[in-house]
């Protein structure tokens, strides 16, 4: 049993509170207020929403156009991996998990490619850690589905790359196995939305491009979406039109995708949604851990400070040369806190 003191970012609004969590057995039992003033803020970890960890290997690609770096199956990420050798590749996936726990993420789902074997590499990295919750969606390579009875689902690219009969058997054999599917769509135009959506996916990556039609089509089915804003800014694919998602009642969360691109950084990640796109630290915050956890089904365990769920929680100074000053825990969290005011993660 451990009592925690701090302004508490509460609930499934993230109303600041000050006051007290105590914690046994890993579980959040009890939250009490109290006017006590604090120096650190307790703050729920992020739920990384979409990622592709395995592309780890490339950390400074050149500027070049989307499909050329990442389309299957000759994009420059796809000819590398063609050439990394297995322990190469498990070592620097280990260290983007590592970088997520330290920067204050509790789980991600990854989309894998490489079949079988790029499946069982992230299982190799991950191992049995205890502080990170990982969703594996695989993809099938030569050797075909075989992949699916070692991870959560099917993770496509766009309909664009793949024929429509393959990827209508694809899915077929991922619901057989009663496994998850989703995949990329609307990230460099429209032309693969449609399709997509009638997949009947359990959620969709990016729609960069999607426009009021799409979105009404998109909240209609109740497909929640996965935006990725930094790696679709790198790529010059666009700004995600987030706003009118959460308007039509999309349920919105956000990844920070290839780690080729992007650090797996969730603090990198906020800070540009709310000053290049979204404009609202509640949303932004929620995006990025209660919204998360609930695409990713795990929303009763993690993603906000409430009883009964897990304390996977974040504990920031406010007293940093950053932080100091602050005046809205909440505001001061999304726009300007670093992993470097972390002071310890539960
Ligand atoms: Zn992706």
């Amino acid at each position: 049993m451990q009592t925690l003191k701090g302004t508490i970012i509460y609930g499934d609004e993230f109303e600041p509170i000050d006051g007290y969590i105590t914690i046994d057995d890993g579980i959040i039992k009890k939250i009490e207020e109290s006017t006590v003033a604090t120096d650190v803020i307790i703050a729920p970890c992020f739920v990384n929403a979409h990622t592709h960890i395995g592309d780890s290997v490339i950390k400074d690609p050149p500027f070049l156009p989307l499909p050329e770096l990442v389309q299957p199956p000759d994009g420059l990420k796809h000819r590398i991996l063609r050439e990394t050798s297995y322990s190469d590749l498990v070592s620097s996936m280990k260290a983007s998990i590592e970088d997520m726990i330290q920067t204050g993420t509790c789980a991600f789902c990854d989309f894998r490619e490489g079949g079988y074997a790029g499946v069982q590499a992230l299982h190799d990295a991950i191992g049995n850690d205890p502080r990170i919750k990982t969703l594996i969606f695989g993809r099938p390579d030569d050797e075909g589905m075989n992949y699916l009875d070692s991870c959560d689902g099917t993770g496509l690219s766009s309909t664009n790359d793949l024929e429509p009969g393959y990827i209508q058997d694809i899915l077929k054999q991922t619901r057989e196995k009663k496994k998850k599917f989703a995949l990329h769509a609307g990230e460099r135009d429209q032309t693969d939305i449609l399709s997509a959506l009638e997949l009947g996916p359990d959620f969709l990556i990016h729609l960069t491009t999607a426009g009021e039609k799409n979105i009404k089509d998109i909240a209609d089915a109740n497909i929640p979406v996965v935006v990725c804003p930094r790696s679709n800014y790198i790529t010059r694919s666009g700004i995600p039109p987030i706003a009118k998602m959460l308007d039509a009642g999309i349920l919105v969360a956000v990844g920070t995708d290839n780690v080729m691109l992007n650090s797996v950084n969730m603090f990198s990640e906020m800070e540009f949604l709310v000053k290049t796109n979204l404009y609202d630290d509640r949303q932004v915050f929620k995006l990025c851990t209660l919204n998360g956890a609930k695409i990713l089904g795990m929303d009763k365990e993690s993603g906000s400070i409430k009883i009964g769920k897990k304390a996977r929680l974040m504990i920031l100074t406010k007293k940093s040369y950053n932080m100091q000053g602050i005046q809205n825990p909440l505001s001061g969290l999304v726009r300007r806190a670093r992993p470097d005011d972390i002071i310890r993660i539960i």
